[in-house]
């Protein structure tokens, strides 16, 4: 089906206008496109965690079960009820992110005191999954930002470099001052990201390892809340990395006028 105007051929103002109408719905179309595969993901990423909590319960009605055994699978649901409710928690902040409808609250923050308020999470996540995290010496800068919401992309990417380690693997963040820009790096010595899906994993739902990915509890998420929240402070994230070897992930984030 061909939805394009056709073009007049002479070059006067209606046909530039059909160009542009044109374009127009090139763009309509493309962006229709992306909200079908959105949904059609949506779907897919909540009907697995449901088929396992279906499985679970019918498993467990239909046969005598001793307590140890109940408990297990009590477990197994509520991880998946956890997935669930993170993957709605996450979804509601990417559509409210769309239509524009959170609110800020920007004030100075001072990066290097946001990261260290940070460290005490962090220590507990990289314990659980035997990784090792130090930090080099935060540079003080002052950037114009909202406090919950850089804790957030901080630690999705810092989440992310203890998830996607080794064990006895290593987590090294940093905060330095570049022009007018601070640069906070958090990087990893984990299994690294193939050279061609780097940028494919800021889109939602994109993972480079599913199960991998579903074993760590993610929600395909993380970095596309990441990219969103840089943005909104007119920053950028840029990824190195080597398969096997490990990640760089750094947040280039505007110094705020003094
Ligand atoms: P998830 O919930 O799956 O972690 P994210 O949006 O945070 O979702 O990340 C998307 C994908 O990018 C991950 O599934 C993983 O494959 C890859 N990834 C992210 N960070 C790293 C990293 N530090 N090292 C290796 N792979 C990573």
């Amino acid at each position: 089906l061909n939805k394009r105007i056709p073009e007049p051929r002479s070059n006067d103002e209606i046909s530039r206008l059909i160009k542009t109408l044109n374009n127009m719905i090139d763009q309509l179309e493309k962006s229709f496109e992306r909200m079908k595969q959105f949904s059609a993901d949506v779907s897919h990423e909540f009907k697995t965690p449901l088929t396992i909590i279906r499985g679970e319960i019918e498993l467990a009605i239909s046969k005598r079960n001793k307590v140890s055994e109940l408990k297990k699978t009590l477990a197994n649901i509520l991880d998946e009820v956890i997935r669930l409710s993170n993957m709605v928690e996450d979804l509601l902040t990417l559509f409210k992110a769309d239509i524009k409808q959170i609110s800020f609250n920007f004030k100075p923050i001072n990066i290097a005191e946001l990261l260290n308020e940070l460290l005490e999470d962090v220590y507990i996540l990289a314990k659980e999954k035997g990784v090792k995290v130090r930090t080099e010496q935060f540079e003080p800068a002052i950037i114009m930002g909202d406090e919950m919401r850089l804790k957030q992309l901080f630690l999705n990417l810092i989440d992310n470099a203890i998830k996607y380690n080794k064990r006895g693997g290593k987590v090294i963040i940093s905060a330095k001052n570049k022009n007018d820009s601070v640069i906070v790096s958090i990087v990893d010595t984990g299994i690294g990201i193939p050279k061609d899906e780097i940028e494919l994993i800021f889109e939602r739902f994109y993972r480079v390892d599913k199960a991998r990915s579903r074993d760590t509890g993610g929600t395909g998420l993380g970095l596309s809340i990441a990219k969103w929240i840089a943005q909104l402070h007119n920053g950028k994230i840029e990824v190195e990395s080597e398969v096997g070897k490990g990640s760089r992930f750094s947040v280039i984030l505007p110094i705020a006028n003094r």
